[in-house]
């Protein structure tokens, strides 16, 4: 059934310009990475696309692979958008990645042109859609030349299969030289897609001044360090978290003494800042201004409902950032 979506769904989220393109994304969006695959129930899918749709999260993120089994996140949500959102389309930045291992042999893995445009049409077709809003590299290729990798991105827009292209996980140089390339061929890079949060500090060190430099946004993925940086593992592991699912991602080693110390800290600053750790760590990689959005997963609807409420406590005092930097040491 169509979903009748909230009418005052856009009065509480921030929309941030994406670099120095046309397109604004909101301040908060969604990835698909877990809890949209078939191992999950999808009127849990169906009822968290709902929820975000209507606090104004309107931009979602997919990639091929993104499942269990690969493929299957693209599939139910491709359903999931028939189903309830068809009539909301042109309200929605969908995008889509292809980069890691996806189908058997040469040529469904890594950076080919070959690789990337077969991947695409096979996501389209999963979705259901004529394009993306957002294609993505998702990871650099060593063995495939930088610039074979960004015509077949400039070729897709070129086709029609995507309005805007983006990369993922490029180190600060290599970026740049595929930002040069793709002005260079007419199609401006969008937006890069790096990890981000307050356990994963790398694109400080160069990746997001290169991308101020050049126009080009970036949206933090994994913000909360996959639930580490709430309060999820205070207590113990909860059966129903993503480091008890057997995650290779997120396996219960991670959550090391020293790490929880870490978070007991964080958490005691959210505390008296009035608001939860996870809003307080996705307020904080939104505390510079290079970072266009912060990209969140969520397997329950108050999760969502979490990182929104964040926006209302965005400011840090120098007082705070320094007490966080000196737990984050
Ligand atoms: P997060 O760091 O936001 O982790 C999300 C997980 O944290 C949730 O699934 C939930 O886990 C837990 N969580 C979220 N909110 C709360 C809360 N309020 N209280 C307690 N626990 C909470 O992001 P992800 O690692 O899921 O990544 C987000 C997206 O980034 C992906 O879906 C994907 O789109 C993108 N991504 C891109 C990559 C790339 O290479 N480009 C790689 C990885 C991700 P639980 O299941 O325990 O409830």
């Amino acid at each position: 059934m169509v979903h009748q979506a909230n009418p005052s769904r856009y009065e509480s989220m921030e929309y941030r310009r994406c670099g120095r393109s046309g397109l604004k994304l909101p301040a908060v969006s969604l990835g698909l990475w877990h809890n949209f695959g078939d191992t999950t129930l999808v009127d849990n899918s169906r009822q968290l696309l709902r929820r975000a749709f209507d606090v104004g999260i309107t931009h979602l993120d997919l990639a091929n692979n993104y499942g269990p089994p690969p493929g299957s996140a693209e599939e139910n949500f491709g359903r999931i958008l028939r189903e309830d959102f068809l009539p909301y389309r042109d309200e929605l930045i969908i995008s889509s990645k292809a980069g890691y291992t996806m189908w058997d042999g040469p040529y469904g893995d890594w950076g080919s042109r070959k690789y990337l445009i077969a991947s695409l049409d096979q996501s389209l077709k999963r979705m259901g859609l004529e394009y993306v809003d957002i294609f993505y590299h998702h990871r650099p290729d060593p063995e495939t030349p930088l610039e074979e990798t960004m015509r077949a991105l400039d070729h897709v827009v070129r086709q029609g299969k995507a309005l805007y292209v983006g990369l993922s996980n490029y180190p600060a140089e290599l970026a740049r030289q595929a930002i040069d390339i793709l002005n260079d061929l007419g199609t401006p890079c969008l937006i890069h897609q790096p990890k981000y949060s307050m356990f994963e500090r790398g694109p400080e060190d160069g990746l997001l001044d290169v991308l101020q430099e050049k126009g080009v946004g970036s949206i933090a993925f994994s913000p909360l360090a996959g639930g580490q940086l709430t309060d999820r593992y205070l207590n113990g592991i909860p059966a129903d978290s993503r480091a008890a699912s057997g995650s290779r991602f997120l396996n219960p080693d991670q959550l090391t003494e020293e790490k929880l110390a870490k978070v007991r800290k964080l958490n005691a600053i959210a505390e008296r800042r009035g608001q939860k750790l996870s809003q307080m760590a996705l307020a904080w990689v939104l505390r510079n201004d290079k970072v266009t959005s912060v990209l969140i997963g969520a397997s329950k609807i108050s999760q969502i409902d979490d990182a929104v409420g964040m926006l209302a406590n965005r400011h840090f005092s120098a007082a705070e950032q320094a007490e966080i930097e000196a737990v984050l040491m």
